[in-house]
């Protein structure tokens, strides 16, 4: 039998932060080498439960099927129930108990559908940790850390859990969720203060939810979940999950107007009909049903549920949308600016070149395969013979902390740049493990977007410490003082430094990533300051890192679609302008300037040179993260939707401001993903283009099916309204009006949300976010339209009259006419709301299966409605005979066609699409 406490048992807390790390992990039972074995955090995990804080859950489905019925339509239809009641119509009364029944079903699926789509999404984005379990570093969610976990964290992770610190190299983390100061705290390893020191001055532990700035550590996880401090005060760390988009608001602002307006028009009719000479309950009961068909109750739960499942679709399409209002929004976006490294190119360097001051060396081979040659002048050469080259290589491979995995296929843990280095050295015959076995690395100074550079300190076979530097090469040149020479090592002339210089534009020119390489002997203890400075240049290196071949064709897209394309890059200004150059961005709107501007320039500038800047620059190089932040606040003040990739943690202040922060997928910091709205699971900027595209679609969809909606709804009420105005006899009877309701409205309309792209959309500017849902167009045409459905229907039941006379017999069988009209209409009515503009026939007929399904159900339900006895006595319908149907086809396909014919003339007159 196991002795270990019951579950809910609390652990025995410790001051973790004045013990020494190796009594920590001793007291947590686990080896800080090794980490736990599988075995022991299974048994941790089943005392002390998942790592997770409480959070604010979704909506349970007990939830939302009773909103269903605590709404003003369920008021209405109990209000019509109770109608028929009392006008003695049991079976109506009944039926529309039956309506109530489903409205609240299909209101729940809805609702429902949606939710569970986000929840799906959510699932997706959970944050992670890298642990060693069994001596393995392995990536797990971080809802498995248990107590005991030896986590390992860099700089831009989000800390998991609380722990004590075993390990760390100058990490900083900035704990403002927990103790208000944004200023990044230093962490060291020492035991600390005493049980109540308080928590901004444990420098020995980190805490969950706080983030990594710099460096990196390791630590033993002391609490998790609900124990631990963040779940102590019960806070949320990600505040991301708002489900209310601004699309949200409007929809309902302008389904409160419209209850208003129905309501009022619904009165209206009633009272009319009643001065008439109708019967007030026979009217109270159309007017009410009227009332009901005509408020457009469903539209927010069907624009989620459209919401929804776009993000879903997006997310097969590798981007992971993080906010539903961001789909709406990526829709307008106007101007995108991205990374270079990665997402216009595919981040796969190749070393292809060594440039000394002597001679250049270029590299063959392809990808991260150990294989090629090294040349000069086309002449193969012995790279280890050369004493200059054999240091680049060396240096390359040991300022390194990637890894290779030779494969095949070979790829490499870590930074690109890095691992391509690391591939040139084997390639030259230097095994990596080896050399870092020789010289092994005692201290370092981890490579910053800031500095440019990377330092590592280590200590040669022979006993000497040695600095290893590389760098971009202008920040690296303007510290070294001497250079290495076939001859050793000689002082570095400034006209040596010109010409490295002019060979590192050569090489920039060429599309290459260049950096420099660099050492010194150094004495110990290492100081950076001190042994960061009189280096000794040994070497450029350039490396090749292909284009993906999307991105060209999305910036072509970007183009067509009125999307500014502006790259944003720590690179150099030539290495990004070439780049620049081959992706065509010259040709896009607003990018008239290739000219790069260099992150020098942005120092000092002050609001106008700001606007005047972004107003036209392609190009941004050696561009620090701050910048980032101005460049997106400059561009949003000219009015512009921006969307804005960003990587890092520094990047997370620019990801949070644009109106779309886009985060890399693969190379993003856990921090960065927090920040940002969209996260890309390729890092490929024709996600990006992609998903603007979906936001697109979305979009119209949505307007599809407001467009369809309310022409339907708007058609019911002067179907209803002209009768009674004139004195004719009711057209259609209160249960006729509800099942139109229920089954035209309903399934066509989802289908319309479903459209799965609109052609031509990405041929057309971004739509103006400001602009109203509903503008006068819009509206103008929505009301044609339903005129044209009513006048077609009042057409059917007028001639039906003729035929069938006033008694009650030919009154209910050209009700059925008029019922039967209308409801074929609003079908064939959903062909022509796929587009405004283009023809319903021409373009794509077929692409929307969801929508062929619901026109076939329609149909059947009709049918039904009319040849199905049980359904002839609730609906008051009768069966249709042959010069019956004639006169239905006809009218209910005239509005259809008319409004094709107005397509067509448009195109004619002004060259609309067809
Ligand atoms: P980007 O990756 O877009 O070029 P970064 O800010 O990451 O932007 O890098 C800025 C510059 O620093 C690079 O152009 C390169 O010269 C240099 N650099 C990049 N990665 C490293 C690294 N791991 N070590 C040393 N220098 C680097
Ligand atoms: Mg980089």
């Amino acid at each position: 039998m196991s002795a270990s406490p019951p579950p809910d048992a609390p652990p025995a807390t410790h001051a973790w932060h004045t013990l020494p790390g190796p009594e920590v992990a001793r007291l947590l039972e686990v080896d800080p080498t090794t980490g736990l074995s599988a075995t022991d955090a299974e048994r941790s995990r089943q005392r002390f439960g998942k790592n997770l804080l409480e959070h604010a859950r979704g909506r349970s489905p007990w939830s939302i099927l009773l909103a269903q019925f605590a709404s003003l339509m369920v008021g209405l239809l109990v209000a019509a129930t109770c109608v028929a009641f009392l006008m003695g119509e049991y079976v109506e009364a009944a039926a529309i108990l039956v309506v109530v029944v489903l409205n609240a079903t299909i209101g729940f699926l809805t609702e429902w559908k949606a939710e569970r789509t986000l929840a799906a999404l959510e699932k997706q984005t959970v944050p992670t940790a890298h642990v060693l379990r069994d001596g393995n570093p392995m990536l797990i969610p971080a809802a498995e850390l248990v107590p005991g976990d030896v986590v390992l964290v860099t700089a831009g992770d989000r800390i998991a859990a609380d722990g004590r610190l075993l390990e760390v190299v100058r990490l900083q983390v900035e704990e403002a969720a927990l103790t208000g100061e944004s200023v990044a705290a230093e962490k060291d390893c020492e035991p600390t203060g005493d049980a109540n020191t308080p928590l901004g001055d444990r420098r020995s532990m980190v805490f969950l939810g706080t983030a990594v700035t710099n460096g990196r550590g390791r630590f033993v996880v002391t609490e998790t979940g609900a124990r631990t401090e963040m779940g102590r005060i019960g806070k949320l760390i990600d505040e991301a999950g708002t489900r209310e988009s601004p699309l949200d608001r409007k929809l309902n602002q302008l389904g409160r107007a419209l209850v208003v307006i129905v309501l009022a028009l619904c009165a209206v009719i009633v009272i009319a009909g009643w001065l008439r000479g109708n019967s007030f309950l026979k009217m109270l009961e159309v007017g009410i049903s009227l009332a009901i068909a005509a408020v457009p109750e469903g539209l927010p739960a069907v624009a989620t549920m459209t919401l929804a499942l776009g993000m879903q679709r997006m997310a097969r399409m590798r981007a992971i949308v993080r906010r539903l209002s961001a789909v709406e929004t990526l829709g307008s976006t106007t101007i995108i600016c991205t990374d270079k490294t990665g997402t216009l190119t595919r981040n796969e360097m190749t070393v292809c070149v060594y440039q000394t001051l002597a001679r250049r060396v270029e590299v063959g081979g392809a990808g991260y395969e150990i294989r090629g040659d090294f040349q000069v002048d086309g002449q193969k050469i012995d790279p280890l013979a050369d004493a200059v080259l054999r240091r680049a290589l060396e240096i390359g491979a040991l300022c390194n902390d990637s890894k290779l995995s030779p494969g095949p296929p070979a790829t490499i843990l870590g930074d690109p740049t890095e691992g391509a280095l690391v591939v040139a050295a084997e390639k030259a015959g230097l095994r990596h493990g080896d050399l870092q076995k020789q010289f092994s690395r005692v201290a370092e100074v981890p490579f910053s977007s800031h500095a440019q550079r990377m330092i590592t300190v280590h200590r040669a076979p022979e006993g000497k410490a040695i600095a290893c530097v590389k760098g971009a090469p202008g920040a690296l040149l303007a510290l070294c003082d001497r250079q290495l020479t076939d001859a050793g090592a000689w002082p570095l002339a400034e006209g040596d430094e010109r010409r490295i210089r002019a060979l590192n534009d050569e090489l920039a020119g060429r599309a290459l990533r260049v950096l420099a390489l660099a050492y010194r002997e150094v004495s110990e203890p290492f100081d950076e300051a001190e042994h960061s400075r009189d280096l000794i240049f040994v070497a450029l290196v350039g490396m090749l890192d292909p284009l993906r071949e999307e991105a060209k064709n999305a910036v072509a897209v970007c183009r067509e679609a009125g999307i500014r394309v502006v790259m944003i890059t720590g690179d150099q200004p030539a290495t990004a302008r070439e780049i620049a150059r081959q992706l065509g961005l010259d040709g896009n709107p607003g990018s008239a300037l290739l000219e790069a501007v260099h992150g020098r320039d942005l120092a000092n500038l002050d609001e106008p040179g700001w606007q005047r800047i972004v107003a036209d620059t392609a190009v941004f190089a050696r561009v620090s993260p701050e910048h980032k932040l101005r460049i997106v606040e400059a561009l949003q003040t000219q009015g512009a939707i921006v969307a804005m990739t960003g990587d890092g943690v520094n990047d997370a202040p620019a990801l949070k401001k644009a109106d779309i922060g886009i985060a890399m997928g693969i190379k993003g910091t856990e921090v960065a993903k927090e920040a940002s709205a969209m996260i890309i699971t390729d890092d490929n900027f024709a996600t990006i283009v992609g998903a603007v595209e979906q936001g697109r679609v979305i979009y119209s969809n949505i307007i599809r099916f407001i467009h369809y909606l309310f022409s339907c709804n708007f058609s019911e009420i002067i179907t209803v309204f002209i009768p009674i105005l004139v004195g004719w006899p009711l057209p259609l009877v209160a249960l006729q009006i509800l099942w139109l309701n229920m089954i035209t409205d309903v399934f066509p309309a989802l289908a319309l949300a479903l459209e799965p792209t609109t052609p031509g959309l990405m041929g057309r500017g971004p739509r103006d976010p400001k602009r109203p849902l509903l503008n006068a167009p819009f509206l103008w045409m929505i009301t044609w339209q339903a005129v044209l459905l009513s006048t077609s229907t009042l057409a059917a039941f007028y001639v039906a009259m003729q035929w069938h006379g006033v008694n009650d017999r030919g009154v209910t069988h050209s009700t059925t006419v008029a019922f039967m009209t209308l409801a074929l209409a609003q079908v064939f009515h959903v062909f022509s709301c796929r587009s405004q503009r283009r023809s319903a026939v021409l373009s794509a007929f077929f692409a929307n299966a969801w929508l062929w399904g619901a026109v076939v159900l329609c149909i059947a339900l009709q049918l039904a409605a009319v040849y199905f006895a049980p359904l002839n006595r609730v609906l008051h319908t009768t069966p249709l005979g042959g010069r019956d149907w004639l006169l239905v086809v006809a009218c209910s396909l005239g509005p259809a066609v008319v409004i094709e014919a107005i397509k067509f003339v448009r195109h004619l007159i002004y060259g609309d699409e067809v």
